[in-house]
């Protein structure tokens, strides 16, 4: 069986040629998650005890969760001690570069003047863009330590210009939090820090306590109890906040064809198998011969084996696949079907095949783009879609900080070129006074020869 401890770390095996349409949707399902209902239960408390009972609660929280019983305030504010960010200096320099590289994919996106149409002579709509407020980011400190996800969720912020920035991030046992977080926090100019995870992270930024500012919007990743507190209180009208988009566990689709180094696919496979157990690896391999596909097997056992979290890599090739199709439009199809977070394309000609994809939250394309330098340095977000939200959602971006606002202005004339449209249309929905906002106004220019 696929993954049995101690045993050969190889995933199933589909030829799409001989495996009906409903076996192979069926060898493409996600790993089930704990039903909502569940967590839901368990989160709907933590929540109302954090929006009651503040910082104490909270604290309360921290002490359950994380251990951390000597942390006595649940908040650190800039500015930050430097001994708090005591880092070695190769660890800086990785940090700056990347700081950097996401800072300028992200200025990039930045509109650098409203957008202006003049519908009819005289009828000018505009679009600005202005950033919201108050943002809290989340960064999941659960089982690993994440710098990353800080700056991907913090430089987007800071370069669109929210005035609070608050990061929430749970401690560590002794009741400290990571220096490099910290280090991420001072360069993107956080206010604060919160030192707290999970459900209750989510409620102190939604509702604010004495010590936690509240925000608008709440972004980042992390388990099942994060993503279900953050559905809770964007569908809390007191809470008044919105969120990135719904989180699940992480993903990777590989396309390789004849051409592709069977290492380099391995390597991507299990980069992303690391990430957890209940993470999910897709192979999707274009006219591979039997030798072929035993070469990338033998990699991936291989790699797998000298990693330091092999027993994670265990349990995501559990529910993992190898898919064999004859060309890449069978390859796209499935793809597109499955709109995996990120989609990496190890094949001869990859440039030209983005003009394929439709569903994906980030594309890796040819032999020299690992997904890890989009998870960390190249600019790009590593904030995406999971769980087939690639359908309809986008990754975090600098459109995620900013809300869109529209004018119009008219002249006389233009109220007189689309006057008549709108009192005829308020006449068919029966509201007289919008008609006569119009019709007045027009009497008036009659009246005085405008
Ligand atoms: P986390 O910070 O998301 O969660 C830790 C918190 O979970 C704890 O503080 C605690 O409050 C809460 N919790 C744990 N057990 C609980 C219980 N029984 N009841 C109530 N609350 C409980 O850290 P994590 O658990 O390590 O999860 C991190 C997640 O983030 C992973 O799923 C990972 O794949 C994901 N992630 C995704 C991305 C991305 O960009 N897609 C990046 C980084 C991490």
């Amino acid at each position: 069986k696929a993954g049995l401890k101690d045993g050969r770390i190889k995933m199933k095996r589909y030829n799409a040629a001989t495996t009906s349409s409903e076996d192979l949707k069926a060898a493409l399902q996600r790993p089930s998650q704990r039903s909502t209902e569940m967590i839901m239960g368990i989160v709907n408390p933590i929540i109302k005890d954090v929006r009651t009972g503040g910082d104490e609660a909270l604290l309360g929280y921290t002490h359950k969760f994380e251990k951390a019983t000597s942390l006595t305030s649940p908040v650190l504010k800039a500015p930050y001690p430097q001994s708090l960010m005591d880092l070695p200096p190769e660890t800086i320099e990785a940090i700056d570069i990347s700081f950097e590289n996401i800072r300028k994919f992200h200025a990039a996106q930045k509109e650098d003047k409203p957008l202006q149409v003049e519908t009819m002579p005289g009828v000018v709509c505009t679009r600005f863009a202005r950033p919201i407020e108050r943002v809290g980011l989340y960064v999941p400190g659960g089982t690993a330590v994440l710098p990353s996800t800080a700056l991907m969720l913090g430089v987007p912020a800071m370069v669109a210009g929210c005035k609070t920035i608050v990061l929430a991030s749970p401690p560590r046992a002794d009741g400290s939090i990571t220096p490099e977080i910290v280090y991420v926090a001072h360069k993107v100019g956080a206010e604060s820090i919160v030192l707290a995870g999970g459900a209750q992270a989510v409620a102190a930024m939604a509702y604010g306590t004495e010590s936690v500012s509240k925000v608008d919007k709440i972004l980042g990743p992390g388990n099942q109890f994060v993503t279900a507190a953050k559905m809770y209180v964007s569908n809390d009208t007191n809470a008044g906040v919105s969120i990135d988009m719904p989180a699940g566990p992480s993903e990777v689709l590989v396309i390789a064809d004849k051409e592709s180094n069977p290492a380099f696919v391995a390597s991507d496979l299990l980069s992303q198998a690391e990430h957890g157990v209940d993470s999910q690896v897709i192979l999707i391999a274009i006219d591979l011969s039997e030798k072929e596909l035993s070469a990338i097997e033998d990699e991936l056992h291989k790699q797998a084996m000298a990693l330091p979290r092999v027993d994670i890599v265990r349990g995501a090739i559990e529910h993992s696949v190898t898919l064999v199709v004859k060309d890449i439009e069978e390859a796209m199809k499935l793809s597109n079907d499955y709109a995996p977070e990120h989609l990496i394309l190890q094949l001869k000609d990859a440039a030209s095949v983005v003009a394929l994809v439709e569903n994906a939250g980030s594309v890796f394309i040819g032999e020299w783009t690992p997904e890890s330098v989009g998870d960390y340095s190249a600019g790009v977000n590593h904030s995406l879609p999971t769980y087939g939200y690639a359908k309809q959602y986008s990754g975090v971006n600098l459109g995620s900080y900013v809300k869109h606002i529209t004018s119009s202005q008219l002249t006389a004339q233009g109220l007189r070129n689309v006057g008549g449209a709108v009192m005829q249309l308020a006449k068919v929905e029966e509201l007289e006074a919008h008609r006569r906002a119009v019709s007045l106004r027009i009497k008036y220019m009659d009246d005085n020869k405008l």
